[in-house]
């Protein structure tokens, strides 16, 4: 989609720091992390939410991915992997994504 910031982090045309890539997936740096380590990790086709998912293997390479990060982010032992679904969850980029929090000590909720 034209207008996504996704969608133009994943073309190049928007600048981020890349964690990982492979022909499905890209993680890169959240611009304002919430946790030592705030990783973001989207689908490269553009799907706007979790509820718009048709195909779930999506879902398993993302979380392939995560698990991929997370090691070479020193995080294994511990972390969360966070997809707000729909603007009522706090999604503001509609663009499927999911957080990787962690390297600290998280607080229960
Ligand atoms: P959401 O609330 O939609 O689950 O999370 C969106 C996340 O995207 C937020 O944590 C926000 O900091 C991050 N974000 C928003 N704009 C940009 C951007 O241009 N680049 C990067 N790397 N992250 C962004
Ligand atoms: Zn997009």
């Amino acid at each position: 989609m034209s207008d996504c910031i996704f969608c133009k982090i994943v073309k190049g045309e928007l600048p981020s720091t890349k964690y990982y890539e492979d022909d499905r997936v890209i993680a890169f740096a959240d611009i304002d992390p919430k946790a030592p380590v705030h990783i973001l990790l989207a689908p490269k086709q553009h799907i706007p939410t979790m509820h718009d998912v048709k195909d779930f293997t999506i879902v398993a390479d993302i979380h392939k991915a995560a698990q991929i990060v997370a090691e070479e982010q020193g995080i294994a032992n511990g972390y969360r992997l966070i997809n707000n679904c729909g603007a009522d969850a706090g999604q503001i980029v509609f663009h499927l994504h999911y957080h990787l929090m962690g390297g600290e000590k998280l607080t229960s909720f």
